[in-house]
């Protein structure tokens, strides 16, 4: 069953409320992370909560008390007799509260969600997936906001399989909705650099993993332009870890299905997991 905790206590996800004068249901004043678990295995819990600092601190949010606490509760959570059996994913939200002095949150509020981690079909994994593109930056990109309108709004009348939108500023690929983009082409790994995208975890990780396997790693952003003489992409998240790239838009990317350094690259990264548990 999926749980939270909140104010204390642990309770069935359905019974949680926040109250409604808080920022986050006022205003979107709201950051969150989502780890992913391994069964019981917590992945990169402390960089995950690295992350979740940045961005509250980032929102002006006076969150350490919160940061400090949380380690404690996601494991106890995770363990929690009534958490689900399989692999989780635990996200911890931080909120605005009901104070805002002059952009400064002093009183932020928090709750965590424990459920079962929706993790990719097979399907999408065999087949990939599309993406549909966004002309636009998003907003704060280096906070992992609790406000994904952009994405969902560009997502009205997508194709089956496009997944979700890809943000596209000035002719350079940032990232997608959800995930760290990444293009293969003439045997080098092209990804934005941080600061014009958030700090993916996954991103972080696979990036160490690359250059450990002599992978040429190139922190740039992959250009539109350069999509169609790409020979693979692909997205990479927490919960998803990673998913090739078939289409953006109406370009096909290299022959259209999954390739073999996405295929590559997703073995190294299950091989490698316990490093980060
Ligand atoms: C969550 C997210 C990612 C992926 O980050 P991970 O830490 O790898 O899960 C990338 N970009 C955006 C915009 C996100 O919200």
């Amino acid at each position: 069953m999926s749980i939270c905790f909140y104010r204390g206590t642990f309770m069935p996800l359905e019974e949680c409320r926040i109250p409604v004068t808080d920022l986050a249901i006022q205003r979107g004043v709201g950051v969150f992370d989502s780890i992913r678990t391994y069964g019981k295995n917590i992945f990169a819990l402390k960089e995950h909560i690295e992350r979740l600092s940045e961005s509250a601190k980032r929102c002006g949010m006076e969150a350490e008390k919160i940061i400090n606490e949380l380690p404690d509760i996601i494991k106890k959570g995770v363990n929690h007799d009534s958490a689900p059996d399989g692999d989780m994913v635990v996200k911890a939200y931080i909120t605005g509260g009901c104070i805002n002095d002059h952009g400064h949150f002093p009183e932020p509020d928090f709750f965590v969600i424990f459920e079962e981690a929706h993790v990719l079909t097979s399907e999408e994994l065999r087949n990939g997936v599309a993406l549909k593109p966004i002309y636009k930056e998003r907003p704060f990109p280096e906070t992992k906001s609790t406000n994904y309108l952009a994405g969902y709004m560009t997502m009205r009348g997508a194709k089956p399989n496009e997944f979700e939108a890809l943000y596209i500023v000035n002719g350079e690929i940032t990232e997608s909705s959800t995930s760290s983009f990444f293009l293969c082409k003439d045997g080098k790994i092209i990804t934005a650099p941080v600061g014009k995208v958030l700090r993916g975890i996954t991103r972080e990780i696979l990036i160490t993993l690359l250059k450990e396997n002599n992978f040429v790693v190139e922190e740039r952003c992959p250009l539109e332009s350069e999509l169609s003489s790409a020979d693979e992409a692909f997205i990479s998240g927490s919960v998803k870890e990673i998913l090739p790239i078939i289409k953006v838009g109406d370009q096909t990317i290299g022959n259209g299905h999954p390739g073999p350094v996405s295929q590559h690259i997703h073995k190294l990264f299950l091989s490698n997991l316990d490093r980060w548990m």
